[in-house]
């Protein structure tokens, strides 16, 4: 009997094992499906945002309450996943709590201390779904925010829930269990969260209460599996995806713009400034981005690591004013792209732009970085924008009228203005006039 359970663990692990590692491979693979750009450098400076920013959750504190709950989430979640060790190697070996025995009285405050969290995520859990749907916190709502963004949210708060459900009222049945002589149970010491459960239960039989035991493990263990699938689909893979953002994220000031190197080199050339390459030029394939295979891998990665949390958009000016720019749909839409090319190859007649960002989106945007400095995984959805928008500038030539005429007020006059640069500083001219006067 113990090797049939057995068997049927190794092959849900294979399972889990195999869909997981298929999952991962596709989005590498999208990931991959990105220009190349160059984040090598600056590694110390790259390690310690990532454990500042990622680890350490620290732009999450902006909103103190919100932190907190999600702080008990996090911990919740990095802790309790030791415990699914011992189900892992339980499960294997066909042992039964397998670190009881070693650990002695360790694993009883352990034990207690994976219950408090496990009462601590279901807590913060609940205030979650209750400002998400019953509070409607504006920042959960938007047009992006409809249908799966919506379900997802609520599912994975729900599941994390069930789960916790699960670790306790197993742990209830197995502390009714140590005191049955027939049952034969490792004895762990209290449990304290559980043991409240215990009237629930104490009236079962031995043999309804080793069942009831064993589905909740099973319950949980499988639960675990199939919620890391399900994450790989879900806004929550910013679990994962938060560190390597942070690592690679642009480290450089907030507005400093990227030129095109091509095109640096050919005005170099030009004016006959220093430092120009003597190469011929390369071919450009495209100036800017029109699908979302002309981003960089960085822009793809940001894209699979938004939490969908609105945190961007609620700083948007222009989303403020009413415009209809939201940097959290930019993001969404990146991925929803890049999954569908992965898919699809992306011979499909559609593009980014157009079919999912429309021009009315990305010429709303002011450059403020108020976006990329809200977002508490280091997401700069501007870079994609402002890609977008060179494409449209640079290979359409379809810029709003008022911008062409900036363009070439710059060209002509080299300022914004209208007026030539020998008339510049006539107004202060004129204040010396009527100074002397
Ligand atoms: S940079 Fe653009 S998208 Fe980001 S907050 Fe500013 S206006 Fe909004
Ligand atoms: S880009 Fe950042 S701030 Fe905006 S929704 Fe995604 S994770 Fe939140």
């Amino acid at each position: 009997m113990n090797y049939l359970s057995q068997i049927a663990f190794v092959l849900v692990l294979a399972i889990a094992g195999y869909f997981l590692a298929k999952r991962i491979k596709e989005i590498r693979g999208n990931i991959l499906l990105g220009k190349d750009v160059d984040r090598s450098d600056r590694k110390s400076e790259r390690m310690k945002s990532m454990l500042l920013v990622a680890f350490g959750q620290k732009k999450m504190f902006k909103k103190m309450i919100p932190a907190f709950l999600h702080l008990l989430i996090y911990v919740g979640f990095l802790v309790i996943n030791l415990e699914v060790l011992e189900f892992i190697i339980d499960g294997l070996v066909g042992t039964h709590r397998i670190f009881a025995g070693p650990l002695g009285d360790a694993y009883t405050v352990a034990l207690n201390i994976f219950e408090f969290l496990a009462i601590a995520v279901i807590f913060s859990c609940v205030v979650f779904l209750i400002r998400r749907n019953i509070l409607k916190v504006d920042r959960f709502s938007g047009i992006e925010m409809k249908s799966w963004p919506k379900l997802d949210a609520n599912l994975i708060l729900v599941i994390e829930i069930i789960l916790m459900f699960a670790i306790l009222t197993m742990n209830a049945t197995d502390q009714i269990l140590q005191t049955r002589p027939d049952a034969n149970y490792t004895q762990t010491g209290t449990m304290v969260f559980s043991a409240t459960l215990i009237p629930m239960f104490d009236g079962l039989s031995t043999t309804g209460l080793i069942i009831t035991e064993r589905i909740a493990w099973w319950f949980h263990i499988i639960g675990i599996f199939a919620f890391a699938i399900y994450v790989t689909y879900s806004k929550h893979l910013h679990i994962f995806m938060a560190f390597p953002n942070t690592y690679y994220a642009n480290l450089n000031l907030k507005g400093e713009m990227n030129n095109m190197d091509e095109v640096t080199n050919e005005v170099k050339a030009m004016l006959g400034v220093g430092g120009a390459s003597t190469e011929p030029p390369a071919e450009i394939s495209r100036f800017g981005a029109k699908d979302a295979t002309d981003l960089n891998w960085v822009n793809l990665m940001n894209s699979y690591a938004c939490t969908e949390c609105g945190r961007c958009t609620q700083q948007c000016p222009a989303n403020m004013t009413g415009k209809k720019l939201s940097p959290r749909k930019i993001m969404m839409d990146t991925r929803d792209r890049i999954d569908e090319i992965g898919k699809t190859g992306g011979d499909d007649g559609k593009s980014l732009l157009g079919d999912y960002i429309t021009k009315e989106e990305i010429n709303a945007c002011t450059s403020c970085n108020a976006c990329v400095e809200a977002c508490p995984v280091n997401i700069d959805p501007l870079s994609i924008i402002l890609q977008l928008r060179r494409y449209v500038v640079m290979e359409e030539s379809s810029a709003p009228q008022s911008w062409n005429s900036m363009f070439s007020n710059i060209e002509t006059n080299f300022a914004p203005w209208k007026f030539p640069p020998t008339d510049r500083f006539k107004w202060a001219n004129d204040l010396k006039t009527e100074e002397k006067e």
